[in-house]
């Protein structure tokens, strides 16, 4: 038996490294055992947000923008550049390197902290004891107080697309192509099909999105949907709602493999051929080989780990956060829940909002939400006041030459207090934060109108959405307020 922790954490990315460090802070004895390696057998701290998810994607994307706007924008501006060009391997080496430069900050914040880091795959046994296998299949038990299971999630399979090399990809795979290809089919309409669909798109490859819903983002404002499919299809993102794929084959030799993907629609059954296929539809928790039969933990019917709305499972003093448990599978949310369970376990009664966790598409423009939409609060019978303010009235999103989008306010018809904020549009992520704060202090939309904001700024743009609730909008003219 070797040594026992105050807590132990199984899983190293953003919901187990964070409470690893917020236990760490409250003076515990804090140990997180992660399995991830790289080819030398070094821990790769951070998990899929660092290693594979939020940190690689956003630089692809903040690169393809990039280069967007050098070919296409900077002509307005006056500015002329004779050719652009990518390198993609020089793409993918940024990436890489910021990577590494974040998970490498994980370790030296576990050092800074006094967390130990422990690799290998752990199991959760009974009697809070935790088997941990390395790499060389030597296992030991350790034990602790309190133990935060924090093991994430994988990308789901589908089986008429299995992954064949770097052809047919998850995510993962996604993030590593070496050259644009000409051709690129992407299963799945949702937020990594957008995002990593935008940035190959962005760079050159035709991108046939299949999805199998009717309906475009169906869980986005709906007025905010339409906004965003009329803008992806500018771009040339063609997007191919009520598709089922049925199989897919790869054929051709080395650099000339290609996909073929059956699939039907309304019209009837179809195929088409490319030259890359991405299957995002979703991902799934990670909970098979992680819990002993009899350690007391128990699975929800779609294998996430059963917890209560303070991440507590169903074995005492076992908890669970991220992507594990019910609810959004976002970095944030897990942190949150991470330093939650920290503090609850130190013996404070933190409890954060789950009615107030922010979602964002990163997309150009990028498209994010806060609260309730107009279709939930239809479908709730809550009557409700909207105000909104298109990007085109803005001077500082005129002299950035980001017109795009809108910000659409949805306040309480009756107590004015702001129930959700819902934008596309420059910035996007940035502004709807400010609407979470306002939310998280119970603010109107009255209390937002009545906030002095700098000018110029996008930031304009959210102020003139909260007066437009009340019809007093500056800088467009008042439509009635609109009231349901
Ligand atoms: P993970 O990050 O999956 O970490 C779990 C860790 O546990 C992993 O390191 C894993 O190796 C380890 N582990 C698992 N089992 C064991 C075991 N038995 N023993 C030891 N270690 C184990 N979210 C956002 O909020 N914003 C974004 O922009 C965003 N972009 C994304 C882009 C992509 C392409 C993808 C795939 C995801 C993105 N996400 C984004 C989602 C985000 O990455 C996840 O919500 C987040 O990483 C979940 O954190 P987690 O700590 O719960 O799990
Ligand atoms: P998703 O749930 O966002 O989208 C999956 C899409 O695939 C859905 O529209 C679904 O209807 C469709 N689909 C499912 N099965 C299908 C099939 N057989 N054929 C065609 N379409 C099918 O999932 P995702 O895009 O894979 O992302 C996974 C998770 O990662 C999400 O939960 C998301 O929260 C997280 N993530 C977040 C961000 C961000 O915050 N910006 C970025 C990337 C990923």
């Amino acid at each position: 038996m070797s040594e026992k922790y105050q807590v132990l954490i199984i899983g190293a990315g953003p919901a187990g490294y964070v409470a690893a460090i917020r236990c760490a802070q409250l003076g515990m004895k804090t140990a997180c055992i992660e399995k991830w390696v790289d080819n030398k057998g070094a821990v790769k701290l951070g998990g899929t947000c660092l290693n594979v998810g939020c940190i690689p994607s956003k630089a692809l994307l903040d690169s393809s923008h990039k280069f967007v706007e050098a070919k296409h924008d900077f002509d307005i501006h006056g500015i002329s550049v004779d050719e652009v060009k990518m390198d993609v391997a020089k793409m993918l080496a940024r990436k890489e390197k910021i990577v590494t430069q974040l998970t490498g900050g994980i370790g030296g914040l576990f050092k800074a902290n006094g967390v130990t880091s422990i690799v290998g795959k752990g199991k959760l046994l009974a009697n809070k004891q935790v088997e941990v296998t390395n790499e060389a299949g030597e296992q030991t038990i350790y034990h602790a107080d309190h133990i935060i299971i924090a093991a994430g999630s994988v990308p789901v399979a589908i089986p008429p697309a299995p992954l064949v090399d770097d052809v047919v990809v998850d995510s993962t795979g996604a993030l590593e192509f070496t050259a644009v290809p000409k051709r690129l089919g992407v299963i799945g309409a949702g937020v990594i099909g957008l995002e990593l669909g935008s940035v190959w798109a962005r760079l050159g490859a035709k991108v046939t999105v299949l999805e199998a819903l009717d309906e475009f983002l169906p869980a986005v404002d709906m007025t905010i949907a339409k906004e965003t499919k009329k803008v992806f299809k500018k771009q040339g993102l063609d997007i191919r709602l009520g598709t089922r794929v049925t199989a897919t084959s790869v054929t051709g030799e080395g650099d000339a493999r290609e996909v073929t993907v059956e699939y039907s629609d309304a019209s009837g059954t179809k195929s088409e051929t490319f030259d890359k296929l991405i299957v995002c539809v979703g991902r799934r928790p990670l909970s098979e080989s992680l819990l002993a039969p009899d350690c007391g933990v128990t699975l929800d019917e779609r294998g996430f780990v059963f917890v209560n709305e303070q991440c507590e499972t169903d074995a005492r003093d076992v908890y669970a956060v991220g992507d594990i448990v019910r609810g959004p599978m976002l970095a944030h949310k897990g942190s949150e829940e991470g330093v939650m369970v920290a503090e609850r376990i130190a013996g404070k009664k933190t409890q954060i909002n789950y009615d107030n966790i922010p979602g964002v598409i990163y997309t150009h423009p990028e498209i994010a939400w806060i609260g309730k939409n107009e279709q939930e609060l239809k479908a709730a019978g809550h009557d409700y006041k909207v105000g909104t303010f298109p990007f085109s009235a803005s001077g500082r999103a005129m002299a950035a030459n980001e017109t795009t989008g809108m910000v659409k306010m949805i306040a309480d018809a009756t107590t004015d207090r702001i129930l959700g904020c819902h934008i596309i549009g420059p910035s996007a992520a940035d502004l709807v934060q400010q609407v979470v704060i306002a939310i998280e202090f119970g603010a109107s939309s009255e209390d937002l109108a009545l906030t002095v904001f700098s000018h110029p700024t996008l930031s304009e743009t959210v102020h003139e959405a909260a007066l437009a609730v009340a019809g007093h909008a500056i800088h467009i003219p008042n439509k009635p307020p609109r009231k349901k």
